[in-house]
């Protein structure tokens, strides 16, 4: 079932999310958005690649909102079967001193233009597991540390093992994200040189040779959001006493991935020749937290035929044929596509939105008024409460420019300031009433994120700088037509051209006052006059529009994303 796939050296990109349809929930955000966006351009490529991640059987969460506004979470089981299908090898690892099996389903990714690109979805659910074990991929990001432990030990020794099992032959490791850094590990135990052929002295680790097969690819830029396990864990987990000696003695573990704890980006970065950040910003920001390494940035990227809405993709196919496979001809958007034809698309785009918005039970939203679009995990640094700060300014504005605002995302289930964020949001929508009609839209997921991004007018974001690394939303709104209006965090600072492409919210570094002030001001002075004004002065907002497409979406795209980790990172 793999032959068609092992004829050739690949790149195998490690994730322990991947978004790769709405109906498999193994992605809780952006990090499993952007895995999937990479595999697929592989694909419209056919750039030799391999994805590998977690089966995650119980799925992430259905969320369901009650009638006091909270979120409620119900399981999301799926069945691989219907998708996948399951490879006939299996490796063992040692966790607590037990043999954990470990399989694969295969699932194939088929790409707009034809292309081909297998992912690996590892899964120890099997007889021969100690019932505990078989658990080890069900829950994405459930359980305690040693239980995330035992899934980064599957995720990284697992998955390079059953690579090899299967005789996949790789030309480079990409972790994306810490989590899968234990990969580094399997490899110095895969080349070391026995004792005897060792000067005294000299590593019994080929620790250049692993370093070159690897690449990392950070995403927080806040060291706490960084996986860290203690060593009394990382004891429990590996058992034999303690000793991970099946891999590299504790001594050199600690050498790698730090003394105090083992940290996963501390482990990634000590094995990765190439790592990099996931915009100009971040990877600034990640130099400054990691000197004495070398951070490159890759800005992120999102793939054009999936994010891009059927209206659209009509509208590209007629003006800009090839646009698929590449995205740079967006750039004659602005002089090959008529104002008219924009807008139309838009408006199909936005009228399919408002029946979503209809059929959900939500307030009949007017296709004349302008629609702010939201959504995203649900976590404070992403303060989707900021539009709310100050309720009366707000009441204000829409009493002078009436708009309608569409929310949606999820907050981890652990995460209680985002869920109680969530019900901030639904008591303000049910105090705005009809003065602003606002909706908030349960169980955000990649088909409802295409809703949104399209059928939208203006796409916010309003994180707390610096704590948005790239942000991609935005990018599949730009592609859609849809301008940002957006705190100069991620990829906007390099994204925004005022104006032309979106606006920009306050200060770089400003704080949340300053924030909420300058939205308002923005949205009231230059937004929302511009689209009322269109009546008036035909075309002013389908400028925007336009500028969106042809300058933001033919450089964000993830075509532009893998054409730079191929040439810059992959080959070396
Ligand atoms: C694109 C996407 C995200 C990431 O959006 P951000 O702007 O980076 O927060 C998260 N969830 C879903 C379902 C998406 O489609």
């Amino acid at each position: 079932m793999t032959e068609e796939f092992i004829h050739e050296p690949r790149v195998a990109y490690f994730s322990m999310e991947i978004a790769l349809r709405s109906e498999i929930p193994t992605y809780s955000g952006g990090l499993g958005i952007l895995a999937g966006d990479a595999v697929r351009t592989a694909a419209d490529f056919g750039y030799p690649f391999v994805g590998v991640s977690l089966v995650s059987r119980a799925g992430y969460f259905r969320q369901r909102i009650d009638e006091h506004g909270r979120q409620v979470e119900t399981p999301a089981p799926w069945d691989p079967a219907k998708w996948a299908r399951l490879l006939n090898a299996k490796v063992a690892v040692m966790i607590e001193d037990r043999p954990v099996w470990i399989g694969a389903w295969l699932y194939v990714v088929e790409g707009p233009l034809g292309g081909r690109q297998p992912v690996l979805l590892l899964d120890t659910q099997f007889e021969e597991n100690h019932p505990e074990d078989r658990e080890i991929t069900h829950y994405l990001y459930g359980g305690d540390d040693l239980y995330r432990l035992k899934q980064e030990i599957v995720l990284g020794i697992g998955g390079a093992r059953l690579l090899h099992a299967l005789g996949f032959m790789v030309k480079a490791y990409h972790m994306n994200e810490g989590h899968s850094a234990l990969l580094g590990l399997e490899l110095l135990r895969r080349y070391s040189y026995a004792p005897g052929d060792l000067q005294a002295g000299e590593s019994e680790y080929d620790m250049p040779r692993v370093r070159a097969l690897c690449r990392f690819t950070t995403h927080t830029p806040l060291e706490a959001g960084h996986d860290h396990f203690s060593y009394d864990l990382v004891a429990r987990a590996f058992g034999r006493d303690g000793q991970p000696d099946s891999f590299v003695d504790l001594a050199t573990l600690k050498k790698l991935a730090g003394e105090e704890s083992l940290n996963m980006t501390r482990l990634a970065l000590n094995l990765s020749e190439f790592v990099n950040g996931v915009a100009e910003r971040h990877a600034q920001i990640s130099q400054k937290m990691y000197p004495g390494y070398h951070l490159h940035a890759i800005t992120n990227g999102v793939h054009p035929f999936t994010w891009v809405t059927h209206e659209f993709r009509k509208l590209y196919d007629r003006y800009l044929p090839g646009w698929c496979h590449e995205p740079e001809l967006l750039l004659r958007a602005e002089d090959f596509i008529s104002d008219d034809a924009v807008w139309d698309a838009h408006m199909a785009a936005k009228r399919a939105l408002i029946a979503k918005v209809a059929a959900e039970g939500g307030p009949a939203l007017d296709p004349h008024r302008p629609i702010l679009g939201f959504a995203r995990r649900m976590t404070a640094y992403k303060r989707p409460d900021l539009l709310f700060t100050d309720i009366g300014r707000f009441r204000a504005i829409a009493a002078k420019y009436p708009f309608q605002i569409v929310l949606a995302g999820k907050a981890h289930p652990h995460d209680e300031r985002g869920k109680q964020l969530i019900a901030e949001l639904i008591r303000a929508a049910r105090d705005l009433g009809d003065a602003v009609p606002t909706v908030f839209l349960a169980d955000y997921d990649m088909d409802l994120a295409r809703l949104l991004v399209s059928g939208a007018d203006v796409w916010l974001n309003t994180p707390l700088p610096p704590m948005e690394a790239s942000g991609t939303s935005g990018m599949k709104a730009a592609l859609n037509g849809v301008p940002n209006l957006s705190v100069l965090d991620g990829w906007w600072v390099e994204g925004c051209i005022e104006g032309v492409t979106g606006w920009a919210i306050g200060a770089p570094d400003g704080g949340a006052d300053d924030a909420a002030q300058s939205l308002y001001a923005k949205l009231e002075g230059v937004v929302l006059p511009l689209y009322y004004a269109n009546a008036a002065q035909p075309g002013a907002w389908q400028r925007v529009m336009k500028g969106a497409i042809s300058k933001n979406g033919s450089y964000f795209n993830s075509h532009r994303m893998m054409r730079r980790y191929a040439t810059e990172a992959y080959v070396r």
